[in-house]
């Protein structure tokens, strides 16, 4: 028997309760074994399933971005499962990386890296192990709540020492085809950090808007007497750094005299930034300029004393838009100055330290910091060199920060490792090639990436994180180790104090090895990695590449992936190609879904401050988990999504209670009825138990399709049409029956639905399921099987044709304002009688239970058909006789008694006496109102009551 159901429904009591059924009958380990062979038995027959869980970063607790990607990765191993597909149900953890330091970083205090150094290395790196095991416990407890199912037990982690060494031989690869080296290069640097942060890791969410102090200078030429380059800079730190100016040599520039001085600037700019009273003395080329040389404000510096500064040609630094025309260029402080500096042969002059702090040789500069004190340049020239002022404004721009830690970014010379992209790009781009990417746009958007992309810098003067397997002699020589056994072969020194320990700093830095090249000991580097090395070697280091070569065969490539897209292009996605394309020259994924970003309800990204961000765990608690899923199914996943309880609300409404309200209706009318499933597959021949089940069947091949595609949107769009079409017409128009045809369709409709939501809302499909059956979970389920035999196309469309004829007749009873209780006479469907378009042709044909559902949805006696050629057209016949408003008022009379009944508890097939002041005089009417209302006697009243 069922058990008895409120229309009164709290979705997150449920899912509490479920979540303790789950665990208490081990629900999730017979999940996971579904389709798996017993342990120690060899693998069998069925098709595979190869997810690969992109690793969520475990550091903080889970967000409800987090969540979203989640739900997809559930959705399709949970739809898989059911499809009857071996899968590996793996989940994955990011360790290493600058996101967990800095987090260990503020919790202890520190300002910086001498901060930690002083704190100790080890202790420091075991803080950082510590908390990211912390969070993927955390996360682990959270996922758990989503109602993710995974092989928890069986998580992997980047900071393992798999991933760590297949990392290692991937590098040493690199090595064998001479792509590693280290560079020089001038590269954006977090001073907070002390730390490089790659070309990669800028994404255009880290530009803030920033206003600077930008300065117009004034540049001395030499032999030119009271004669001056005007040049524009918004970094003025990078002043005492300057070494050339830039100047195009195909624009035109002017030279400009006022009250004995002359200004050289691009003509274009020169009404904009002079106004009108400077006079054009001579125009030149940018050519001419060639070589021109000029004096800087701080040649009396040390450092700056045989500096040459000259004028150099360059078309694409310089531009016609902002500025003077004239560019200054500091090689040290930026990276197209330096690469101009190398093409030219400039002196290349390194002004900040690792925390932006000015080097020896700056003078009074020296030891103070160029972007915590940016008013020291400007200070000084005001009071010591204001020759060389020509105005200050301020400038606002979009200017990159630190990605983990917002500190403004500078841009220093420094020696870095890099992987070379030349080679490589066209293999990589053959391979990004082979995937499908949803949203289709995906692949000319990391196309683009590939093609643009510099040098892969894969070094971080960091502590947590890849130890790069590099071991650099003062020769110029350097080792790549590929693995554990050959680092310990080629150990001279160090061995015992690292053994037993991670390959992590400071253990790995005790071991020497000996220059093949000179026979010195060398260290390693004292770098680590970028952590999107250790995301991206996943196919191979969690698919057991090294030590099982068959069971990687069976696994690789992983049929889908799924992440969220902005970012990816640069990292995940990239490192994936990258690392496969090095390995195997191959793709490791097929496909690939990318979804948008989660945002606040008011459109903007959530931020604690702007009281628009939901914390996972509050979410899932207030609008409850199934609810937030149907949120991230039922969205365009190209398309950023607004998240909030403002929508929730609606989604709950429109689809959750919803389908809770047809299961209540199924569930009280089973109880009242005493109704109980029977065996037999007897398919009624019902015109409305028809059309449910090819509806039904048409939605179970409409969804397989749109899930094996990886198209949520689709399927969810669907099903919520269907759950619909379910409540406001196959409801609506049975209300009446209570033949076993009805409920053993309505029955078998309930269950099948429970199958095709379980992997979306998997604790509402749980629910019902569970009560409908006495089956063990859902989640133990096949996925529906389709009958075509059932599907009904023409019947399909002929009720879409009934029910918009019936919303027209609805329209015309409101027009004359007549309730649809009261019975009318007639109700005409024909064709229009004028000439017709050949579209227009009316064939209107249905059979009489189709009839019929019109009759009794728009309470007529009689419908008429005729057919023909031309639009259609109605008309409801709206004369009320006397005999028919008798009948409405039985109709309503059995409407009140039946509310009353409910009222007073009445069973349902308890005989009743009922009181009222008007009882029709027709014998024939009062008979219909006691079959009506189950009453025996109609009595005398005062008012409508029934009398016990
Ligand atoms: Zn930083
Ligand atoms: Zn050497």
């Amino acid at each position: 028997m069922f058990k008895p159901v409120s229309p009164q429904v709290d979705f997150i009591e449920i899912e509490k309760k479920i979540l303790e059924y789950w665990e208490k009958a081990g629900i999730l380990k017979k999940y996971l074994q579904k389709n798996n062979p017993p342990a120690g038995e060899a693998g069998n027959s069925k098709t595979k399933f190869s997810f690969l869980d992109g690793p969520i970063t475990a550091n903080n607790p889970m967000g409800v971005h987090h969540a979203w990607g989640r739900t997809y990765k559930d959705l399709w191993q949970r739809f898989f499962n059911m499809k009857g597909c071996q899968q590996r149900f793996q989940n994955g953890f990011d360790n290493q990386g600058l996101w967990v330091e800095v987090e260990v970083e503020k919790d202890l205090g520190f300002k910086d890296k001498k901060d930690i150094e002083k704190y100790g290395i080890e202790k420091f790196v075991n803080k950082c192990k510590e908390r990211t095991l912390k969070f993927a416990k955390v996360q682990t407890e959270q996922s758990k709540r989503l109602g993710y199912f995974m092989d928890w037990e069986n998580s992997y982690y980047t900071m393992s020492d798999e991933n760590n060494y297949m990392i290692w031989s991937f590098l040493k690869k690199c090595h064998g085809n001479n792509w590693l080296y280290k560079g020089k290069d001038s590269v954006p640097w977090c001073p907070r950090c002390g730390t490089a942060i790659s070309q990669h890791e800028i994404l255009t969410e880290e530009y803030q808007e920033l206003t600077h102090d930008s300065v117009y200078l004034k540049l001395p030429i030499k032999d030119k007497k009271k004669t001056f380059f005007l040049v524009w800079t918004t970094t003025p730190w990078t002043i005492p750094a300057n070494v050339a100016l830039a100047v195009n040599p195909d624009f035109k520039y002017g030279a400009y005299q006022k009250d004995g001085e002359t200004l050289i600037l691009l003509k274009d700019l020169k009404a904009k930034i002079l106004g009108k009273d400077w006079q054009e003395t001579k125009t030149f080329k940018g050519q001419e300029l060639k070589g021109w040389q000029y004096q800087g404000p701080f040649d009396d510096l040390p450092r700056l004393k045989n500096v040459v500064h000259q004028v150099v040609l360059d078309k694409d630094l310089v531009t016609a838009e902002e500025g003077t025309g004239i560019v200054h260029i500091a090689p040290g402080a930026g990276q197209e100055d330096f690469r101009l500096a190398k093409k030219e042969n400039l002196d290349l002059v390194e002004a900040i330290d690792e925390e932006a702090n000015y080097l020896d040789g700056f003078g009074q500069f020296s030891g103070q910091n160029a972007k915590q004190h940016p008013e020291l340049i400007i200070d000084y020239l005001r009071e010591k060199k204001p020759d060389f002022l020509f105005k200050i404004e301020k400038y606002t721009h979009r200017y990159p920060v630190c990605w983990r830690c917002k500190t403004e970014l500078v841009w220093r010379l420094v020696e870095e490792w890099y992987i070379k992209m030349n080679e490589l790009r066209p293999k990589m781009m053959a391979v990004t090639k082979k995937i499908k990417w949803l949203p289709e746009w995906g692949l000319e958007r990391e196309l683009d990436w590939l093609k643009n992309m510099e040098d892969w810098l894969i070094s971080k003067k960091r502590y947590w994180g890849l130890a790069l397997p590099i071991w650099e002699c003062s020769c110029g020589h350097f080792e790549v180790i590929g693995s554990q056994e050959e680092l310990k072969e080629k150990a001279v020194k160090g061995w015992e104090k690292f053994e037993g320990h991670s390959p992590h700093r400071p253990w790995i830095d005790e071991i020497k090895i000996k220059c093949p090249q000179c026979g010195k000991l060398t260290s390693r580097i004292k770098d680590v990695g970028n952590p999107w090395l250790d995301a991206g070697i996943v196919p191979f280091s969690t698919l057991k590449y090294q030590t099982d070569k068959k069971y990687w065969q069976e696994w690789f490539p992983a049929d889908f992936i799924t992440e969220s897209l902005p970012g990816q292009f640069k990292n995940w996605f990239y490192s994936l190609i990258a690392m496969s394309t090095v390995l195997e020259n191959t793709n490791s994924f097929k496909t690939v879904l990318g979804h948008g970003m989660v945002l606040g309800e008011d459109g903007q990204a959530m931020h604690k401050s702007m009281g628009n961000a939901i914390e996972f765990n509050e979410g899932a608690e207030k609008m409850g988990v199934d609810v937030m899923r149907w949120l991230f199914l039922a969205h365009n996943p190209a398309e950023n999504l607004l998240f909030g309880y403002k929508a929730a609300d609606e989604i709950r409404r429109r689809f959750h209670l919803l389908l809770w309200n047809i299961y209540n209706f199924f569930i009280n009318n089973a109880l009242t009825k005493k109704w109980q499933p029977k065996e037999n597959e007897k398919i009624s021949q019902n015109v409305l138990d028809r059309w449910l089940l090819s509806r039904l069947h048409s939605l179970i091949k409409q969804t397989t399709f749109s899930l094996e595609n990886f198209d949520a949107f689709s399927a969810t769009t669907k099903i919520e049409k269907f759950v619909n079409d379910f409540s406001t017409w196959y409801v609506r128009r049975s209300r009446d029956r209570t033949e076993d045809d009805f409920y053993q369709t309505f029955y078998q409709t309930l269950i099948i639905l429970c199958q095709l939501l379980a992997p979306f809302t998997p604790f509402l499909a749980e629910e019902i399921f569970k009560n409908l059956t006495d089956k063990e979970s859902v989640h133990l389920e096949e996925w529906p099987k389709l009958e075509e035999k059932l599907i009904d196309k023409n019947l399909e469309k002929q009720m879409e044709e009934v029910r918009k004829i019936c919303e027209i007749g609805h329209a015309l009873r409101k027009e004359a304002k007549i309730k649809v209780r009261q019975p009318l006479n007639k109700f005409s469907i024909f064709p229009a009688k004028r000439d017709p378009a050949p579209r227009d042709n009316f064939q209107f044909s249905i059979k009489e239970d189709l009839v019929q559902l019109i009759k009794d949805e728009l309470n007529v006696k009689k419908v008429e058909i005729k057919t023909g050629r031309g639009e259609l057209k109605v008309k409801l016949e709206t004369k009320i006789t006397p005999e028919l408003k008798a009948e409405g008022e039985v109709r309503e009379l059995v409407r009140q008694i039946q509310d009353l009944r409910k009222k007073n508890g009445c069973r349902w097939d308890e005989k009743i006496k009922v009181a009222g002041p008007n009882w029709p005089k027709d014998e024939k009417l009062q008979k219909e109102i006691k079959k009506g209302t189950l009453s025996t006697d109609l009595l005398p009243g005062e008012k409508l009551e029934i009398i016990k």
